[in-house]
């Protein structure tokens, strides 16, 4: 077969999977709450029988990542969403009464809206919690009543292997199934007409997947990335900020969709809050952090070069690079650093980092801090330490973001009951919780018209008294 061939039979083979399911849901459009619940129940059985299975293939993937991580980042959140959803299905799928318009209430009419199935949902999914944001979706997506074709990254063979062979023996094709490959197949993936499609993944490949569903007018939720920035008050706990920093900008080797990525220090703060994250940094890897079997390394060679190069390139135009630690960083391990004040045409200051760096940049007063934030792409998530009230309230109202955090990093993600999605370059739509359940859903609007059939006034012939009362209506 030539490459022309190989990427026919994969576009046929693709389709034929995504005809099955569509037909499996016109022949079951709304499946009842037990089916739903069984779906999810096979979904947690899946994760805690092969959580050990899970752990190794993570693990190999990223050359180091340890067993707490992945427990605490990949498989209790899934879980969570999991029995977060099972326990609320019920309530979420009965119809939300409305009212109807005045007086149609009262002579017997009925407004409701009726979440139903879109359908198949297409899933692509990353690779920096491999687990987690493959199947945590599937928590809403399943509980809509929708079946999944899932797409998982190729930079993490070992996990996603695991997961196609755990979903084949737990689920029949037609309600949930993988498809495995890299960019090539991903960008068929893309172009099936699906109910709606699900993408995590960077806001440049976010792009291609936006052109590639354009003409299907297919539905998207892109749960992309960007710069995150943190602002930290005059009247912030530095010991606070700097620990919750370090940790975030360790946990996972730093590449998380929603890690701090720059850091606003005021000016008169700085050499004080590069002390905190030295000493930080020592209290969460006491032991020398080069070896520390917790610290996870970054997830290609390539990616941990451009990290190198970051600094770099910011260094050789003035920017003040501070290594928070004493040992050598090499190949894939790579150790985390301040980069203060880079040059806003440095890449540092430009892309988004999803590493152990931390851009840090002094400001003298808020309102600048606010304008560079708004001259920037928006972004997933702003954080702030302190306690001045009219500060928080500036940031919560006159900047744009998916989320916003006082006093702590990365936190609404784990509250349920909160929609976590971006808006703008980081993302459109959102899920977790009612409105995941909503996103995945079509909320469908249900009329039942009075029986005294109140339009018929509206029907000619007019009457004088219609006309006139008609006429009144017009007013201001
Ligand atoms: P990526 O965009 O490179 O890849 C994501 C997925 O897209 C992979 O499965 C890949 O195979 C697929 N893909 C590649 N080319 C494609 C194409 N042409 N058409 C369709 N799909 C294609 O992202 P990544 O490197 O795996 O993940 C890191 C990025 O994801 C970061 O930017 C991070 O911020 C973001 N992210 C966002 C969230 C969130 O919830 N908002 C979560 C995790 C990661």
């Amino acid at each position: 077969m030539n490459t022309n061939d190989t990427s026919i039979a994969q576009t046929s083979s693709l389709q034929s999977l995504l005809t099955a399911q569509r037909a499996a849901h016109i022949k079951d459009p709304y499946p009842s709450l037990e089916l739903r619940t069984d779906r999810i129940n096979r979904l947690i059985d899946m994760v805690v029988s092969n959580q050990q299975s899970m752990i190794d293939a993570v693990m190999a993937d990223f050359e180091n990542r340890s067993a707490m991580t992945t427990r605490t980042s990949d498989l209790m959140p899934t879980l969570d969403n999991l029995k977060y959803v099972r326990s609320n299905l019920k309530k979420w799928m009965k119809p939300e009464k409305r009212s109807s318009k005045f007086p149609l209430g009262l002579i017997g009419a009925k407004s409701k809206v009726e979440y139903v199935p879109m359908g198949v949902v297409g899933n692509i999914s990353p690779w920096n919690f491999p687990i987690n944001l493959a199947l945590s979706p599937m928590a809403d997506i399943l509980g809509a009543g929708n079946r999944i074709m899932l797409k998982p990254s190729e930079l993490t063979p070992e996990t996603s292997n695991l997961m196609a062979k755990a979903i084949e023996s737990s689920f029949d094709k037609t309600e949930l199934t993988v498809v495995l490959g890299g960019p090539e197949v991903a960008a068929e993936f893309s172009k099936l007409k699906f109910d709606h499609l699900l993408f995590t993944g960077s806001t440049n490949v976010a792009r291609l997947v936006a052109q590639s569903s354009a003409s299907n007018l297919i539905p998207l939720t892109l749960e992309l990335g960007g710069k995150n920035p943190v602002v930290i008050s005059p009247s912030a706990n530095l010991q606070l900020a700097a620990e919750k920093l370090m940790w975030a900008k360790t946990l996972n080797g730093g590449q998380i969709c929603l890690c701090p990525d720059t850091i606003f220090v005021p000016e008169s703060m700085m050499q004080a809050f590069i002390s905190a994250c030295k000493a930080s940094l020592k209290k969460l890897y006491p032991g020398d952090v080069a070896t520390d079997p917790e610290y996870t390394h970054i997830i290609t060679q390539r990616h941990a070069d451009r990290l190198r190069e970051m600094t770099a390139e910011a260094k050789e135009s003035g920017a003040q690079v501070i290594a928070l630690h004493e040992s050598d960083s090499s190949g894939r391990r790579v150790l985390p650093s301040l980069v203060i004040n880079a040059d806003s045409s440095c890449r540092i200051s430009q892309e988004e980092v999803f590493g152990p760096l931390l851009a840090v940049e002094s400001y003298q007063n808020l309102q600048e801090v606010v304008t560079g934030i708004n001259e920037k792409a928006r972004p997933l998530a702003v954080y702030y330490f302190g306690t001045d009230k009219q500060e928080i309230d500036k940031l919560t109202h006159e900047t744009v973001s998916g989320g916003l955090v006082v006093n702590d990093l990365m936190a609404h993600i784990l509250q349920e009951d909160l929609p976590f999605g971006g808006v703008g370059d980081s993302g459109m739509g959102s899920y977790h919780g009612f409105d995941g359940f909503k996103n995945f859903s079509h909320a469908k609007a249900v009329y039942n018209q009075s029986k005294l059939d109140p339009f018929k006034i509206l029907r000619p012939p007019y009457g004088k008294m219609v006309e006139d009362g008609v006429a009144r209506q017009i007013k201001r």
